[in-house]
């Protein structure tokens, strides 16, 4: 079964291609909406012609998502990804779209242009199946910067399916069954100026709070346990000669379980000054739960596993510290699988790149697993 599908996306192989081409040549940085929903109607426009039907769903003040069906009824498969890329505009000048010695490279191509090309090939070929499972593809404008606006939306969509296939980069092939959540807190501390060298002593230095902070910050990681904080960017201070009146500081917060993400989110509000006359505030906290594989997901990574044997490879299974909306569809109950997209690597970086070779077989093991009941 898996054979044919391979053989069949083996033949569609230039189409994918040249979607990918044309998806990498349209840029898509998250802070430019208009570009974004570029990409959206693009794609929503091929599925059209195709005869995929496809909808674009606003997500202000992000660009638009776009929304595909082929054969829908509740309880079907949900592929999941995003429009987006880090890169900003003019990036595919310096950075050109190439397809050289069984790669193909350019801005986003692997995080996650590859992964709609996939999608956008697997929705095709289930629209000519006589008995095709009900499947959709969720593409959404703004998940580098987090999903605010558009989070509502791919959990109500994910709530009708019966399990979510996300198409993000693989993790050197492997799929990614676990992921950290992930946060950023924002402390302040304001204290109280005066001279450092006539009354340092009438000071309350927010900037000796703010170190103090950062060593209880190492004291409440538990590294051994995955649960890092990380002190990003801090700013204190005015002048030389004064005694810092404020201070803060920006910390990268990651847990791979609920449990841990509870503990911290406690453990740093609940912290108290130690510096006399300096207040402390803060702001943020977990804002992507952790993928935390439940047994329904662990079963679908089993059964992809399987399926990947039948198409004659090894499907390994990573966790990772990086999230993605995978965390949000696996934290409201709906069993997920995360990284399916294609081998590749130097996502977010220079030497961004999928091998070509492995979208067909990427498609096929997408579609083998839409078409299991
Ligand atoms: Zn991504």
């Amino acid at each position: 079964m898996s054979a044919r599908w391979l053989s069949a996306y083996e033949s569609d192989l230039p189409r994918i291609v040249s979607d990918l081409e044309a998806l990498v040549r349209l840029e898509s940085p998250s802070d430019d909406a208009e570009r974004v929903t570029a990409v959206a109607h693009w794609i929503h426009d091929r599925l059209r012609e195709r005869g995929v039907p496809a909808e674009l769903r606003p997500c202000p003040p992000r660009g638009d998502a776009v929304l595909a069906s082929v054969a829908y009824r509740e309880g079907g498969t949900l592929l999941l990804g995003h429009l987006d890329t880090v890169w900003p505009a003019g990036t595919l000048a310096e950075m050109p779209w190439r397809l050289d010695a069984g790669r193909a490279s350019g801005p986003g191509v692997f995080d996650m242009k590859a992964g709609i090309a996939v999608g956008m090939a697997v929705l095709g070929a289930m629209l000519r199946e006589s008995r095709a499972q009900p499947i959709s593809l969720l593409l959404v404008p703004d998940e580098e910067v987090g999903s605010e606006a558009s989070r509502e939306l791919t959990v109500s969509v994910a709530r009708r399916h019966r399990r979510v296939l996300v198409l993000e980069p693989s993790q050197d092939g492997a799929a990614k069954v676990a992921r950290k959540g992930c946060g950023v807190f924002h402390v302040r501390f304001r204290g109280r100026a005066a001279h450092a060298g006539l009354e340092p002593e009438k000071g309350a230095s927010a900037l000796v709070e703010l170190s103090r902070f950062v060593s209880f910050l190492d004291g409440l990681a538990a590294p051994e346990r995955g649960t890092t904080l990380t002190a990003t960017v801090a700013r204190a201070g005015s002048v030389s000669n004064v005694v810092p009146e404020a201070a803060e500081l920006t910390v990268d917060a990651r847990a791979w379980s609920r449990a841990e993400a509870e503990r911290v989110t406690a453990g740093i509000g609940g912290y108290r000054p130690t510096v006399e006359g300096v207040s402390f505030g803060l702001e943020g906290g977990f804002d992507r739960p952790p993928l935390e594989p439940t047994t329904a997901c662990n079963e679908l990574y089993a059964l992809a596993r399987r399926l990947a044997e039948d198409l004659g490879f090894e499907l390994g299974a990573a966790r990772v510290g990086g999230a993605s909306d995978g965390n949000f569809v696996a934290a409201a109950g709906i069993p997920t699988l995360d990284g399916l997209g294609p081998r590749g690597g130097g996502a977010h970086a220079r030497d961004e790149h999928v091998l070509v070779a492995d979208l067909p077989v990427r498609a096929a093991l997408v579609a083998a697993l839409v078409s299991e009941p």
